[in-house]
């Protein structure tokens, strides 16, 4: 997939660069550490043609603490930087978009703090919500970072060397992703999104702690709420996600996606008829701003 071409800017550090001149420096925490925070951001055309960038605050209030927890110098306000990534939007004439803000270090090569940091934020097109091919899940032999050995609520970096493997295993078996357990062998989440599962009428979903907490899995709770379907956040295990009737995953980037399996074990009730089903349709009016928002949106 082509990222960029020749036209596209990028934002850095309060100046529009060309992506294809804009530099970094290679002997840093960065590159050679995973030591660096970053968001994954969504924006859409919405139902009266104009660009929106979803949750915006809530992305750039993220990157903060993912900073902060990382103990990374931080200095923007979310006002800069979503002003900023509207404006490279417009200039790539994107509206359909992923949004890629990094925080990363200046020149340092020991484990010592810096005293900078730098901050750029790409973007790239991202075709319309698809959401219906269902997902082969397959439980990973990879475990989540365990939360006393990592920052497990920052979006760090280098966190996501575990969710590539988990992600290669599973494509490398035939499956369509992975689905990690935490520390305790509890089901934590997908390499790249939160999941739920539905089971006589009920959502489940693990609870904080072990696992990033999901702006989408936020909004998908708010539309539960909305929508009067119960749910419950705990610690739930491989085995009764095999009894359930019905399974998703939540992210900026899958949205909101069912999946067909579980390992050798199908659901029994067609996405059509899931709760799930009626989430994503809602997500998925939500972030074109169809019709009534959610009050709480
Ligand atoms: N878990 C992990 C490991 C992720 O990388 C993501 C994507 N950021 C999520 C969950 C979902 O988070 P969000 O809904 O904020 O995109």
């Amino acid at each position: 997939m082509a990222y960029y071409n020749e036209h596209t800017v990028l934002w850095q550090d309060g100046r529009i660069l060309k992506a294809s001149e804009a530099k970094t420096d290679l002997y840093g925490q960065s590159l050679h550490y995973g030591y660096a925070v970053f968001e994954g951001i969504r924006s859409y055309r919405t139902a009266a043609g104009a660009t929106k960038i979803f949750k915006a605050e809530e992305h750039y209030h993220r990157l903060r603490r993912s900073a902060e927890a990382l103990n990374m110098p931080y200095t923007y306000d979310a006002d800069t930087l979503i002003k900023a990534t509207y404006d490279i939007l417009e200039k790539n004439h994107l509206q359909d978009a992923y949004i890629r803000p990094v925080v990363y270090g200046p020149a340092n090569m020991s484990f010592n703090p810096n005293t900078e940091s730098f901050t750029v934020i790409q973007t790239w097109e991202m075709a319309p919500f698809l959401g219906e091919k269902l997902l082969k899940v397959m439980t990973s032999s990879f475990q989540r970072p365990n939360p006393k050995g990592f920052k497990i609520e920052a979006k760090a970096s280098g966190h996501y060397v575990n969710s590539i493997l988990a992600s290669q295993e599973a494509k490398g078996k035939g499956f369509d992703e992975a689905l990690l357990t935490d520390m305790n062998g509890n089901i934590a989440e997908g390499p790249g999104a939160n999941m739920f599962f539905e089971k006589d009428g009920r959502l489940f979903t693990p609870e904080k702690g072990n696992i990033l907490p999901g702006i989408t899995r936020a909004t998908v709770l708010e539309i539960c709420s909305e929508l009067g379907i119960p749910v419950e956040e705990g610690q739930f295990t491989i085995r009764q996600l095999r009894s359930a009737d019905a399974a998703f995953f939540c992210g900026t980037a899958a949205e909101v996606i069912g999946w067909e399996s579980i390992d050798d074990t199908k659901f029994p009730v067609p996405w059509k008829d899931t709760l799930g089903r009626k989430i994503q349709q809602t997500y998925k009016d939500l972030v074109i701003e169809k019709q009534d928002q959610l009050t709480t949106a």
